[in-house]
């Protein structure tokens, strides 16, 4: 078996086990531990934790299906390709996003490493019918919003507010205090040599065009407010308790 296709049916396998730790797993950049032998980073697509159609009718399986095998995979391959004869390249995912400078530098790291990144998250924290956040997250959001109802307000306000392409996140800061932002294209909080405010994220909403315009068109609005349907908050949970420790 070729090294990139064992790499694939372990991330399949380690996606497979759904909850349980993958710490060693190579595919899993949210994950602050990276394993690799190799001094070339070979980052790989993770498949879906459930069905093209499972988010259904709050995100349609096409919609699902280009987003993670065209969007998704494209920013794959251009990470690696980016990251061939790079300074950043045997790194983990966290620290290359850590390491970009400047709004110039290293655009196909930042986009790409990014999108990676992101989209990573992205999947898992959604679940079909959503799920209930541990009572040490909701403890944490309450003393932030007060009430869940004004956090997603708030939430929704930020991915509403996002001009053209980009991200809402809730993220905990250096303080270990939940806060939310948003952000352009495929940056994300851990770049924080680049972002208004750096943090941590454990949530974060795709407000470009491509993850929701073929059921939404312009409607992004609405697709915020659904999205709430599918919020996977144990995963959140998990992502917060990380953080925080
Ligand atoms: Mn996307």
């Amino acid at each position: 078996m070729k090294r990139r296709e064992f790499v694939h049916k372990t991330s399949m396998v380690a996606v497979g086990i759904g909850s349980l730790p993958v710490l060693s797993c190579t595919n899993d950049p949210t994950q602050k531990e990276q394993s690799s032998t190799s001094t070339t980073p070979t980052f790989t697509l993770p498949d879906l934790p459930y069905d093209f159609s499972a988010l259904a009718p709050n995100i349609d399986a096409r919609t699902m299906e280009i987003h993670h095998d065209k969007h998704h995979a494209g920013y794959v391959k251009k990470l690696n390709a980016a990251l061939q004869d790079h300074p950043l390249a045997g790194k983990n995912l966290m620290d290359i996003l850590a390491s970009i400078k400047d709004q110039n530098a290293d655009v196909g790291v930042r986009n790409n490493g990014g999108g990676h990144y992101n989209h990573s998250m992205f999947w898992k924290i959604m679940k079909p019918g959503g799920s209930a956040m541990s009572p040490e997250l909701k403890t944490a959001l309450m003393s932030t919003f007060n009430s869940k109802e004004a956090f997603e307000k708030a939430f929704a306000a930020a991915a509403k507010s996002r001009f053209g392409s980009g991200w809402a996140w809730l993220s905990v800061d250096q303080d270990k205090n939940l806060f939310i932002s948003s952000t352009p294209n495929q940056d994300n909080p851990l770049m924080k040599q680049i972002v208004e405010k750096p943090g941590t994220p454990i949530l974060g909403i795709d407000v470009w065009e491509h993850a929701y315009y073929l059921n939404y068109q312009n409607r992004r609005g609405d697709y915020i407010d659904n999205w709430n349907n599918i919020i996977n908050w144990e995963q959140v949970s998990k992502n917060y308790t990380e953080a925080i420790s």
